[in-house]
């Protein structure tokens, strides 16, 4: 009983030290728990949202054959109501956002994204806003607009040969998804954004040595994943791709590791790790649960809040640590060596 008192006074703290646009918001997650406190019994609360994964849209212009969210639904939110849901996000403790999709730059030719990036540095003061693309749709004016507001933008890249990226369904008819890279650095150095860069490890990649390239284009963090199976998007009766062929095995995953040991910004996710330590929110702002390996989505958080919808999200909050989730995620505590 005494946890949660505590809790109600944390929230509160935290909500009379938020920044005026949240603080209608902290109140609105200080009220359902005050309402436990006032004699009605329920769970304690569930973990703290400090890293969000947001997939707004599921549409996207590739068709990457392992894709572990595809576009089962074309549905998208508004972008007053994906705002309401980001503050909401904000006043339960969330730090850092990732915008992610499908392809987030095809909604209004990357207009949405923006203005949600801005929202989120300017109104919410967030330490970190980060975006994961294919890169094949962002443009220079994009920069100009927004850069200012990114702390990351991640591209995600698995082959430096173009054969292997159009085996993969990495591409659109003949632009070269390597030479669209070279230019996004470029942009990100001349914009103060942080480069990432986000590769899956699979059958057609796998013996690939990628150190030259890599060190060439310098980027901040290169995450290196496992191909991952998730039942019902890349795999089972009701997905659209079937990416048992993509598969790899751990030893094949280590050896490609071994092989890129001298960089030292990798940062490696295997199936082990990746597995339950992200925070998911589809396009309907609900958390998804991959614990039985498949995504099991909760009732949105525009409906009943993020304290409710959290606990069914299967959240694994220390191996959220453990794999590094928190490491230094905004720019301005960055030493941007261009
Ligand atoms: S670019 Fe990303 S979202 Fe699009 S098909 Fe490939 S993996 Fe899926």
């Amino acid at each position: 009983m005494l946890r949660l008192p505590l809790a109600l006074a944390a929230l509160l703290l935290r909500a009379l030290r938020s920044p005026l646009s949240v603080l209608r918001w902290s109140l609105a997650h200080v009220w359902p728990r005050l309402r436990l406190v006032l004699g009605r019994s329920g769970p304690g609360p569930g973990p703290t949202p400090t890293s969000v994964n947001y997939h707004f849209t599921r549409r996207c212009n590739y068709k990457c054959g392992f894709c572990f969210h595809t576009a089962k639904t074309s549905f998208e939110l508004p972008l007053e109501e994906a705002r309401r849901g980001l503050a909401m996000l904000r006043a339960a403790g969330m730090e850092k956002i990732n915008f992610s999709g499908g392809e987030p730059f095809l909604t209004d030719r990357g207009e949405f994204v923006g203005k949600l990036v801005q929202f989120c540095k300017q109104e919410l003061k967030l330490p970190s806003v980060s975006i994961v693309s294919n890169g094949s749709l962002i443009r220079e004016r994009w920069f100009k607009n927004y850069g200012e507001y990114l702390d990351i933008l991640a591209i995600s890249c698995d082959s430096f040969d173009e054969e292997v990226n159009a085996l993969i369904g990495r591409g659109q008819g003949k632009k070269s998804h390597v030479e669209n890279l070279q230019k996004l650095r470029k942009w990100c150095q001349e914009y103060g954004v942080a480069f990432k860069l986000n590769s899956v490890i699979n059958r057609f990649n796998v013996e690939e040595d990628m150190n030259e390239q890599i060190k060439a284009l310098n980027p901040v963090r290169w995450k290196v994943f496992q191909c991952l199976l998730i039942d019902g998007e890349n795999v089972g009766e009701n997905a659209l791709r079937e990416a048992e062929k993509f598969v790899i095995s751990d030893e094949d995953f280590e050896r490609f590791l071994d092989r890129h040991r001298d960089i030292s910004c990798i940062v490696p996710e295997s199936n082990q790790k990746m597995k339950d330590s992200y925070l998911i929110l589809d396009e309907y702002m609900r958390f998804l649960n991959c614990r039985n390996g498949r995504k099991e989505p909760s009732k949105s958080i525009l409906d009943v809040g993020v304290e409710h919808a959290i606990k069914f999200s299967g959240f694994d909050e220390e191996m959220f640590l453990k794999r590094g989730g928190k490491y230094v995620w905004s720019k301005a505590d960055m030493k941007l060596e261009w």
